[in-house]
């Protein structure tokens, strides 16, 4: 596959400092397909020094103006679409309609609503006898992981751009051709050289470079939650800024007065799309014990039927670590009905959709984010019971509730400590903001919210 074998710093793909790279694999053959720079500290301070060299003439650019950018990069994105959902399959492993659909095709609408927010929003409003600024942060040291590699890099990058930051991007070392597929769009969409900057390369080096850089003014971190972590103690040690999106354990809790069949039905594929890697997936099923015997029958179905149109994980670890969870499952007496450890296949990263019945709340099966195709059904008696099941885990990212009435799931969905809850299958809004309660991370991504992140006040007074 093309790649570059530079950074993309100050408007230009640049050698990077040493010569150290990283192999870029296709987790569905094992084969790699391409190398990409392993940057450090030296890459990282070139990238800011860049981006704050930038800072002030971006920062001082009509909202209108960065509008028009984002609109534009919303159209590169567009006409690039088919590279962008090839590039993503070939290294996360996704199949292709789903990465034509979901990894290409949801950017674009974050994109698109950021465009719009950026010429719509009140960077400016009168409170009394002041007027209060809505002004940019600064410098963003952005730092994403591989699982939707190219919404998690415009989910920060959009409102940035849209707030007047300029950003340094360290993206997931998995998943790097998508990341400088995405400069280039940015290098095409016009947006001035240094406002945008990328430096591939590990966690440990060119990550942990970009969190501990002293011009960095705000660090916005997605990934693991022991990363993440981490980043927000340098970060708090600094007194600078950071948002951090998580992992998480949802629940999809159904209430005995839901369309079971299709609760179940649409539980199994959110957890089995993107072959269970994703952070807000409803990994744990809550069935009303008068109920769990047909959910148990309907959720085997539904992932038998998804048998071979999910996609590898991403790499070895990965499906080492997986497969060493539905081990663990079983060892601690869950049952199971769909799957299992066996690699379906010879070649690659595979794990077959796995459904686990007789879960307790305290089983690590229940509690840990396995990040793989596995769901797990847990029986409860009462809404109480429910409750305290659903929020019995350190993290609150998301969740669902079904229910035969939409007030009573809503009023169950009041009571859960989370962050998103889609009510009997509410479709995703690009607009609405994400991010988590508890060990599920600080602050929140997309629409307004989002773009709040990148701002900060000063209020004048008259
Ligand atoms: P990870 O934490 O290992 O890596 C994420 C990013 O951090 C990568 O770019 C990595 O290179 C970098 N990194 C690693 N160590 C670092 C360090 N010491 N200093 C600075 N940067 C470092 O996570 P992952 O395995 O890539 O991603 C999976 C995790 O991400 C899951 O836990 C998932 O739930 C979470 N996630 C959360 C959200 C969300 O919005 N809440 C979205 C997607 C993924």
């Amino acid at each position: 596959m093309k790649a570059h074998d530079g950074m993309y710093i100050d408007g230009a793909w640049r050698p990077a400092a040493g010569r150290d790279t990283i192999a870029v694999v296709n987790p569905a053959d094992e084969q790699v397909i391409a190398a990409v720079p392993a940057g450090g500290a030296e890459d990282v301070d070139a990238a800011v020094r860049a981006a704050r060299a930038a800072l002030p003439a971006w920062a001082a650019t009509a909202p209108a103006e960065r509008a028009a950018r984002i609109a534009a990069l919303r159209d590169v994105l567009v006409a690039r679409r088919d590279e962008i959902a090839g590039t993503v399959t070939a290294e996360l492993g996704a199949p292709l309609p789903f990465s034509q659909a979901v990894h290409a095709g949801v950017p674009i609408l974050v994109a698109g609503s950021y465009a719009e927010l950026a010429a719509s929003y009140a960077f400016e409003e009168k409170v009394g006898n002041s007027t209060v600024y809505a002004e940019p942060v600064g410098v963003v040291g952005a730092i994403t992981p591989w699982n939707y590699p190219l919404h998690q890099i415009v989910a920060k990058v959009a409102p940035a751009l849209a707030a007047g930051c300029t950003i340094v991007l360290k993206p997931a070392e998995d998943t790097p051709l998508t990341a400088q597929l995405f400069a280039e769009a940015v290098h095409e969409a016009g947006v001035p050289a240094g406002v945008f900057n990328l430096v591939t390369g590990l966690g440990p080096v060119a990550g942990q470079a970009l969190a501990e850089h002293e011009g960095v003014d705000l660090v916005s971190f997605t990934g693991s939650t022991a990363v993440g972590r981490r980043i927000g103690a340098t970060a708090g040690a600094a007194v600078k800024r950071v948002a951090l999106e998580l992992g998480g354990k949802s629940a999809n809790v159904i209430l005995p007065s839901a369309d079971l069949a299709r609760a179940v039905g649409v539980g199994v594929a959110n957890v089995m799309g993107n072959s269970g890697q994703t952070c807000s997936a409803w990994t744990r099923m809550l069935v009303h014990t008068s109920q769990y015997d047909e959910a148990v029958a309907l959720a085997a179905e539904a992932a038998a039927k998804y048998g071979d149109r999910i996609g590898p994980l991403v790499n070895a670890k990965q499906h080492a670590r997986v497969r060493g969870y539905i081990e663990k499952g079983v060892a601690q007496g869950a049952r199971l009905v769909a799957g299992g450890p066996e690699a379906p296949r010879e070649q690659g990263y595979f794990v077959s959709p796995t459904v686990f019945a007789d879960v307790t709340p305290e089983m690590t099966i229940a509690q840990e984010e396995i990040f793989g195709p596995v769901v797990s059904l847990i029986r409860y008696e009462d809404e109480d019971d429910a409750l305290r099941i659903a929020n019995g885990t350190v993290y609150g990212l998301a969740g669902a509730v079904w229910a035969g009435d939409e007030a009573e799931a809503v009023a169950f969905a009041r009571r859960m400590d989370t962050g998103q809850v889609d009510i009997n299958g509410g479709r995703f809004n690009p607009l609405a903001p994400f991010g988590g309660y508890k060990q599920s991370g600080v602050g929140r991504e997309l629409g307004s919210h989002g773009l709040a992140e990148y701002l900060q006040t000063k209020s004048l007074q008259f």
